[in-house]
């Protein structure tokens, strides 16, 4: 996923429950004056090189949560691994959640600059792609979901059981191997004219070894020991972003195709409660798309998001306004009958 070459279709990795500042906004702006370097097409070797990277970035942290276990058993997992792991999967799947979901794509909230940048930054860290290409495909899935057009739809091929199994594939995985772009100046020509966005957009590659790394010297310098870098690097690089990763995609996948569907959306959105506290809130994802630009989205008694509780504390602090919270009458509008 590095993204030096900004038309690769790796830098789109990720996707996630995203899309258009509001339901009814499909599209943010459309102006062809916002220079859009994703309009010109890689070479074809440059493409094999970045489908080669990228296949690399999704196939190492999955074979670390399959040797997780036996790893975990054979002592190889301290107190210190799970802090640090627990740390970075917070931080960055934070900065995807509330920064690159709630904030950039949708709205939901306005943070100071500061902030803002904190927030892009922290979401980098996923290496979930950059900020303006994830958001970009997630504007384009809110504008298409479920149906032509959208970049990760699991019913893609069909509604029969085989058809529903490839489509799960294609929405999890699969996707992330599409030539085809979403074309940036036409989905985020906002983010495209923001020039903190820019920056940290160009930062990604030096982010993802912040990313892989960092947990490895925090590690190394808190024990001391080459063994506890090791360790860190193991728990709080690779089966941090796999996990992290495999959460993020089953909103596009699982939430799509199974769950509870309380409230009204045009597309096959459901809540799936068992990914709520891992995906941050997220997986409440049948009442994201019924209101998109709300910054709650586990709206329901008991229903947790951690996410918003975050958004709730910047608004506190003084570090984020104009947020979007739930109203009853608005909600219970939105309900199925
Ligand atoms: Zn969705
Ligand atoms: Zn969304």
């Amino acid at each position: 996923m590095t993204t030096s070459t900004p038309g690769s279709r790796m830098t789109a990795v990720i996707a996630s429950p995203a899309g258009p500042t509001g339901a009814d906004t499909p599209i943010l702006g459309g102006s062809t004056s916002v220079r859009d370097d994703s309009a010109t097409p890689p070479s074809q070797t440059r493409r094999r090189v970045d489908q080669a990277i990228l296949f690399a970035f999704i196939a190492i942290p999955f074979l670390a949560i399959l040797a997780a276990i036996p790893v975990a058993w054979n002592r190889g997992l301290g107190w210190h691994d799970v802090v640090i792991a627990t740390v970075f999967y917070a931080i960055a799947g934070h900065g995807i959640t509330v920064g690159f979901h709630r904030c950039f794509t949708h709205g939901a909230f306005k943070p100071n600059r500061p902030l803002r940048i904190a927030l892009a930054t922290a979401g980098s860290l996923a290496i979930e792609g950059p900020v303006i290409r994830w958001v970009a495909d997630h504007r384009r899935h809110h504008a298409f979901s479920d149906r032509a057009g959208d970049p990760h739809s699991p019913w893609r091929y069909g509604e029969t059981v085989p058809a529903l199994m490839k489509g799960l594939w294609w929405a999890h995985i699969g996707w992330f191997f599409d030539v085809e772009q979403t074309p940036r100046a036409r989905y985020v020509p906002d983010l495209l004219a923001d020039k903190d966005m820019r920056r940290v957009d160009a930062a990604f590659p030096a982010l993802i070894f912040v990313s892989v790394l960092a947990p490895a010297v925090i590690g190394g310098l808190w024990s001391m020991s080459w063994q506890g870098a090791a360790t860190a690097f193991f728990w709080g690089s690779l089966v941090r972003i796999g996990l992290l990763h495999h959460v993020t995609w089953s909103i596009n996948s699982i939430c799509h195709a199974i769950g509870e569907r309380p409230f009204v959306s045009r597309d096959r959105s459901a809540n799936v409660w068992w990914l709520a506290v891992l995906s941050m809130g997220e997986s409440w994802h049948n009442l994201h798309h019924a209101d998109p630009t709300c910054a709650r989205h586990g709206v329901d008694p008991g229903q947790l998001d951690s996410s918003a509780r975050i958004i709730w504390a910047f608004e506190k602090l003084g570090l984020a306004s104009d947020v979007r919270w739930p109203r009853p009458e608005r909600i219970d509008g939105k309900r199925c009958r």
